[in-house]
């Protein structure tokens, strides 16, 4: 076990005893300076300050992110996982036709009626291997999900139409894609089209750095007509050929962690939240914290709208049981503990409530400052 006492932890925390003393007090536990904590009081604590603590040791980081970090398991605990995939691209250059076509084409065999609901994100087999869309085109789902620092995708697609060429949103999915530090396969599209020229689109896109493999470089060019469905098989066994190299893995033997998808409040349901399973595999009845929300797992529901009981690393479900609706881009982790879970929700609103009065009230200052 890893016990410490307040002012051991606090220094491998490199804060103030008070503030842990303060923290505890908050949440209806007494203690002083010479305290032994248990593991689930360190963790909580570690949470509250977004660091992760790791078995006996605590690593400081600067997010709560790193909990879905895979980097600080152990090797003998990982296990392969399915890919995320985002498909980016210019506006009208077949994003949406391409998520349909793959939709449509490939669920699991065996499965009838297919994917009918939408819930931001979905899941196809290809060739018996698993790979995960987010539906969520569009750079502002992209960057909106970045900016809360979350990171959900492991590989982007950059849809480039053969009829038109790289155009303003084309080089910004580049950005986004370097600077999220995951591979690209660029989809040359509308393939069909008699005025498709492919090797204008890999001469642009060697100029914004993607060099195709054909070339030299190390970029992976698919010509597809995401509309009639030629080459869409092919790309999917691109990306599974990606994922075998990137490696992508978690660890199924822990409480989950993962990202905020999509929200909504349903009038019948409540807050009806996906959720982007990370690491760890989350169970029907499990305490969460979502942002500033918690609950239990009441309900979960896989992308074909089935009952499930469990989700394993990369998989999207849709889940009730929550009590507020929480923000896309939101981080969610399992607990044992359902106390805990309501304890960590809690402070954390009391935080951003906090947080959003300082910055209105400053903003009321500025507002003073002009009038004067
Ligand atoms: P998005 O804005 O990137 O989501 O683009 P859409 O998927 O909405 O496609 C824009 C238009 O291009 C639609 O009219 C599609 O039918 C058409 N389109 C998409 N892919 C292809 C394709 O492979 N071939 C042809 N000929 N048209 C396509
Ligand atoms: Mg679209």
């Amino acid at each position: 076990s890893s016990a410490l006492t307040v002012q051991e932890l606090a220094e491998k925390l490199n804060r103030n005893a008070s503030e842990i003393i303060k923290l505890l007090f908050m949440m209806g536990t007494m203690v002083t300076i010479n305290s032994t904590l248990d593991d689930e009081t360190i963790e909580l604590v570690c949470m509250e300050f977004n660091v992760e603590c790791h078995k006996e040791i605590i690593i400081e980081e600067s997010d709560f992110e790193e909990m879905m970090n895979v980097e600080e398991e152990d090797e003998e605990n990982l296990v392969s996982r399915p890919p995320v995939v985002t498909i980016m691209g210019h506006v009208d250059h077949g994003k949406t036709t391409l998520l349909d076509t793959i939709r449509k084409t490939h669920v699991t065999e065996g499965e009838f009626g297919g994917i009918t609901q939408h819930i931001g994100a979905y899941q196809v087999s290809v060739k018996g291997k698993k790979v995960t869309f987010l539906d969520t085109p569009g750079h502002e789902a992209f960057t909106a999900m970045r900016a809360r620092g979350a990171k959900v995708t492991d590989l982007v697609i950059i849809v480039v139409a053969a009829d038109d060429g790289v155009m303003p949103q084309t080089k910004e999915a580049v950005d986004h894609a370097k600077a999220a530090g995951v591979p690209v396969i660029v989809a040359v599209n509308k393939i069909d089209k008699p005025n498709a020229n492919k090797d204008r689109i890999m001469n642009e896109m060697s100029d914004l750095g993607l060099l195709p493999e054909a070339w030299g470089g190390d970029t992976i060019f698919a010509e597809v007509s995401a509309k009639f469905g030629d080459g869409v098989s092919d790309l999917l066994e691109t990306i599974l050929v990606v994922s075998e190299v990137e490696n992508f893995r978690a660890n199924p033997n822990k409480m989950a962690t993962g990202t905020v998808i999509e929200a909504k409040l349903d009038k019948g349901r409540g807050p009806v939240t996906t959720l982007l399973v990370q690491n760890g595999t989350l169970h029907t009845g499990d305490a969460v914290v979502v942002g500033t929300a918690f609950g239990r797992v009441r309900k979960m529901t896989d992308d074909r709208g089935r009952e499930i009981k469990e989700a394993l690393p990369s998989t999207p479900v849709e889940i009730i049981g929550l009590n507020d609706v929480p923000i896309a881009g939101d981080i969610f982790k399992a607990f044992d503990s359902e106390k805990k879970a309501r304890q960590i929700a809690e402070t954390r609103l009391t935080k951003r409530i906090d947080q959003e009065r300082n910055s209105s009230s400053a903003m009321s200052l500025d507002d003073l400052a002009r009038q004067i």
